[in-house]
């Protein structure tokens, strides 16, 4: 696996402890470079506030790293710009990282060192208020629980919210508590 120089960060913060490697037929992803405690901060992410229906005036390649952060509003990059080491984390269904509050990455167990970090999508989309954008993606990621689609009606699901309990995002952590 080889380590992508120079990639750095503009608007967020990465762990200096992660590293973005070409992740063989996944494109890049995050590895840890040293082994991760349980709870540890890896990220923060970072970048303009849009409202969703904004996504669809920049290039498509700028959509898919932005964060949905409410059911209106995404974090991303309005003007394209270099991309930063905080945009390579991958989707898994079966990940070792989770949201805290609506911007930060965390540890939800011990990591390795040379494991890919992941996070669930599920963990952050929904279905976005007055818009006409619909979240869906086939997933390769190969664990046992892969769902194989990922749509943005995921975190719904109750085996989900008991498995990602405390590592939603705070809005969804609401919904789902009906707060
Ligand atoms: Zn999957």
């Amino acid at each position: 696996m080889k380590t992508i120089a120079n990639l750095g960060t503009i608007y967020s913060w990465m762990n200096p402890h992660l590293e973005v490697r070409s992740a063989e037929d996944r494109g890049h992803g995050v590895f840890a470079k040293h082994p991760i405690k349980k709870q540890e901060r890896l990220a923060i992410f970072g970048g303009d506030i849009m409202l969703i229906d904004e996504l669809k005036t920049i290039p498509i390649e700028f959509q898919m790293y932005a964060l949905q952060i409410e059911e209106r509003f995404v974090m991303g990059m309005r003007r394209p710009t270099q991309s930063e080491s905080t945009d390579y984390f991958n989707h898994s269904c079966n990940p070792n990282a989770g949201i805290r509050g609506q911007i930060f990455l965390v540890a939800m167990r011990d990591i390795a060192q040379d494991e890919e970090i992941t996070f669930d999508y599920a963990m952050v989309i929904s279905e976005s208020e007055n818009s006409d954008l619909v979240f869906s993606m086939d997933c390769m990621c190969g664990t046992d629980q892969c769902r194989k689609t990922i749509t943005e009606n995921d975190w719904k699901s109750a085996n989900l919210q008991k498995k990602y309990t405390g590592y939603f995002s705070q809005y969804l952590q609401e919904k789902i508590d009906g707060v």
